[in-house]
Order: structure tokens, then C-alpha cells, then sequence
């Protein structure tokens, strides 16, 4: 599935505004988080601005970097909430890097901690990619 910014909402504000079911697990002003619907890791969450005016990364980071550190700042809070002190953030940019949803997004990818405090797994890459 390949969804663009237009017209229509997209999957994350339509999430944001209840019409599509999925548990907002830590939330700004400014920013929202959930769980991936299709989890690559332990721990894969995804850091959501609840401005859909920006596509990727790079429109973010020129038009409001501020709002992209709340992000950053966010993901670490939203890891450290769900046990992880260590994560991958991805943003997978453009759709040959396999980005489907044109609001940007942050992925937070972490291992959970074993009851030894092993990390357990090898973490892979949204949509498949290999690191
Ligand atoms: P990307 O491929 O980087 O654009 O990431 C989009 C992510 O959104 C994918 O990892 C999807 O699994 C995830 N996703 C799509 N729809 C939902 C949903 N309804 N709830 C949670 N995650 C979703």
C-alpha cells in the first residue's frame, strides 16, 4: 500500500481523530505515538507529528526543525516508556526506500531487555529492508 499526502487524511490523522482503532501510547502537543500494526521488532513504535503537512523527513527538517527534535525527543521518551534504553530511529524517505505513507513518521525499533538484560534479537528493518 502506497498512501500520498492529498486530499484525503491520511492513515495516521485519521488515527489521531478515532476513526481508525489504534492505542496512542504517549502523546505532546505536537506529537503522537503508536504501535506498528506490523511490528519488525520488540519494540516498533512510530512517532507521528499531528501535522500532516509535511511528507517526509526532509520537508520536515527545512520547514520546522524544531518540531522534528520534539520528534527525537519524543521516540526516546516513547522507548524508554516501553523498556528499551537503546533504539533505531528510521525514517524511511521516498517510496524506493520503502516509505508507504506520505506524513511523516519515525520508526523506533528496540529489543526488549531478557530477565538476564540480554538484548534477544536481531532487529530488522521496516518493510524488509536489510540494515
Ligand atoms: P513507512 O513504510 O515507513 O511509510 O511506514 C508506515 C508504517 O505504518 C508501516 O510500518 C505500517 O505497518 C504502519 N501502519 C500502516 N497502517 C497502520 C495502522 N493502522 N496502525 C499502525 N501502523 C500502521
Amino acid at each position: 500500500m502506497t498512501e500520498r499526502v492529498g486530499t484525503e487524511p491520511s492513515v495516521f490523522t485519521r488515527i489521531l481523530h478515532g476513526e481508525i482503532p489504534s492505542a496512542i501510547v504517549l502523546q505532546t502537543d505536537d506529537v503522537f505515538v503508536i504501535r506498528d500494526i506490523a511490528p519488525q521488532a520488540p519494540v516498533h513504535l512510530l512517532v507521528i507529528p499531528k501535522t500532516d503537512a509535511y511528507a517526509d523527513v526532509t520537508e520536515l527538517a527545512a520547514a520546522d526543525p524544531r518540531l522534528l527534535a520534539n520528534m527525537v525527543a519524543v521516540a526516546k521518551a516513547a522507548a524508554s516508556q516501553a523498556g528499551a534504553s537503546d533504539f533505531r530511529l528510521v525514517f524511511n524517505t521516498g517510496a524506493g526506500a520503502g516509505q508507504t505513507v506520505f506524513h511523516v513518521h519515525a520508526h523506533v525499533l528496540a529489543a526488549t531487555a531478557s530477565p538476564l538484560g540480554e538484548r534477544t534479537m536481531t532487529l530488522g528493518m521496516p518493510d524488509g529492508e536489510e540494515a
